[in-house]
C-alpha cells in the first residue's frame, strides 16, 4: 500500500517516520473516487489508514504470522471492534479461561444487542458440553493473565474448526516474540500494545491479527466507524518499543525466573501462579506454543486476609502500586478488597493473591525488595 518501507526512502531516515496528517490529497478527482471505494489499502484519511500505523500493522502482522493487522487506539479498542464487528444480534459468545476484566464487562454490555455469552474460568472443562447452535465465536486468553493458566490450543481450534466456529486469543502476556496462536489454528490475535510490546508504560494502543479477509471486514465496521484508531504519534512510539522487544522479553523472563524460584521456597507463599512454577504442565504443549515466557506473575500469600495483603504491598518500594504491567518499573496489585474474599473463592481465586509485573531493575533489586515486604509481615 505504499507504507514506509524502510531505510533509502524518507531522505534516508532509519527511523520510521511520523505522517502527522488527517488526509491524502490525490492528484486527480478519479484518482480520489478510485482509492476512496477501496479505503482499506489506500490512504485517504487517517482514521482509515495512515503510513506509519500501516508499517507499524506490517511488522505485527509479520511477528504473529497473520496476513494483515489493524492497530486501534487501545487494547480495548481492538477488542471492542472484533466483537462488534463480527458479531450480530442472536449469536453466542464461550469465553475460555480468566479473562481480562474489561473485556466481559463489554460482553456483558453486548447483551443490549441480543448477544450472549458464557464463561468458562476453568480451562479444563469440556468446551464442546458448552457450544450451543448460535456460538459464533470461542475467545481466549492462554495465559489468562490473573492465575496465567495455559490452554491446549490444538485441541481447542480444532474442536472450534468441526463446529464452524471463529477463535479470537488475546495474546497480550506473551507477545508475539512468545506466543503465536496462528500456527496453533486460532483465527485472530489482539493484543494490549499498551503492556509488553509498547513497553515503556507511556503510550496506550492495541492491535488485532489475522486474515486479510477477517482484518478487512474489522476495517469496515470496527475501526473505521466505532472510531478508535491508533495515530501516527503513537505508532511511532510502539514501533520503538518493538525494537526492542526481543531484548527486553529476554531480561524480563530471566528476572521472573529468578523472582519466582525465590517466591516458591518462601514459607510466606502458599503458590506461585506462572508456566514456569506450574510443574503438572505438559511438556508437549509448552514446546508446541511457547519460545519463552513473560514477567507477569501471581502468587497466594499465606494466611491470606486483606490487612496482611496491605501490609505487604504498601511495604514494597521498588515495585510500585498500579494497574497495568509490561513496561520498565515493577509493578504489584492484587484483587483483594475489604471483605470480598469469598466472592474471590467463588472465581476461582485464593484471597491473598498478588501479582506482580517484573520489570527491569535486575531481579537482585527485586527479591530484596520482595523480602523486605515478607519481613514487615507480623510472625503468627
Ligand atoms: C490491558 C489489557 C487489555 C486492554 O488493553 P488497553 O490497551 O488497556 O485497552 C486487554 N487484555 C489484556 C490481557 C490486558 O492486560
Amino acid at each position: 500500500m505504499g507504507a514506509w518501507n524502510g531505510p533509502g526512502e524518507s531522505a534516508g531516515a532509519v527511523a520510521p517516520p511520523i505522517f502527522q496528517t488527517s488526509l491524502f490529497a490525490k492528484p486527480s478527482f478519479d484518482a480520489f473516487v478510485r482509492q476512496q471505494a477501496a479505503e482499506h489499502e489506500h490512504f485517504v484519511y487517517s482514521r482509515g489508514t495512515n503510513p506509519t500505523v500501516a508499517f507499524l500493522e506490517e511488522r505485527l502482522s509479520l511477528l504473529e504470522g497473520g496476513e494483515a493487522a489493524k492497530c486501534f487506539a487501545s487494547g480495548m479498542g481492538a477488542i471492542s471492534a472484533v466483537l462488534t464487528g463480527l458479531l450480530r444480534s442472536g449469536d453466542h459468545v464461550l469465553f475460555v479461561n480468566t479473562i481480562y476484566g474489561p473485556t466481559l464487562e463489554l460482553a456483558e454490555h453486548l447483551r443490549r444487542f441480543g448477544i450472549e455469552h458464557t464463561v468458562l474460568a476453568d480451562p479444563g472443562e469440556d468446551i464442546e458440553e458448552h457450544i450451543r447452535e448460535n456460538t459464533a465465536l470461542i475467545y481466549v486468553e492462554s495465559p489468562g493473565t490473573m492465575l496465567m493458566r495455559v490452554l491446549d490450543l490444538r485441541s481447542l481450534t480444532a474442536v472450534a474448526r468441526h463446529h464452524g466456529i471463529r477463535t479470537v486469543m488475546d495474546n497480550t502476556w506473551s507477545t508475539p516474540l512468545f506466543q503465536k496462536p496462528i500456527s496453533s489454528g486460532i483465527d485472530l490475535v489482539v493484543h494490549s500494545c499498551t503492556k509488553y510490546i509498547g513497553g515503556h508504560s507511556d503510550v496506550i494502543g492495541g492491535a488485532v491479527i489475522g486474515s486479510r479477509a477477517a482484518i478487512t471486514e474489522i476495517f469496515y465496521t470496527g475501526y473505521q466507524l466505532l472510531g478508535a484508531v491508533m495515530s501516527a504519534l503513537e505508532a511511532s512510539m510502539i514501533l520503538r518499543g518493538l525494537r526492542t522487544l526481543p531484548v527486553r522479553m529476554e531480561e524480563h523472563q530471566r528476572n521472573a525466573e529468578r523472582v519466582i524460584n525465590h517466591l516458591a521456597s518462601h514459607p510466606e507463599v502458599v503458590a506461585v501462579h506462572h508456566p514456569y512454577a506450574d510443574h503438572a504442565l505438559d511438556e508437549n504443549i509448552i514446546s508446541a506454543q511457547f519460545s519463552g515466557f513473560s514477567g507477569l506473575l501471581s502468587f497466594d500469600l499465606r494466611n491470606g486476609t486483606f490487612e496482611r495483603v496491605r501490609r505487604f504491598i504498601d511495604s514494597l518500594s521498588l515495585f510500585r502500586i498500579g494497574a497495568s504491567w509490561g513496561g520498565y518499573e515493577s509493578l504489584v496489585t492484587s484483587p483483594m478488597r475489604p471483605g470480598n474474599a469469598a466472592q474471590l473463592r467463588s472465581n476461582g481465586l485464593a484471597p491473598g493473591l498478588i501479582r506482580l509485573s517484573v520489570g527491569l531493575e535486575g531481579a537482585e533489586r527485586q527479591i530484596e525488595d520482595l523480602d523486605k515486604a515478607f519481613d514487615s509481615l507480623p510472625k503468627l
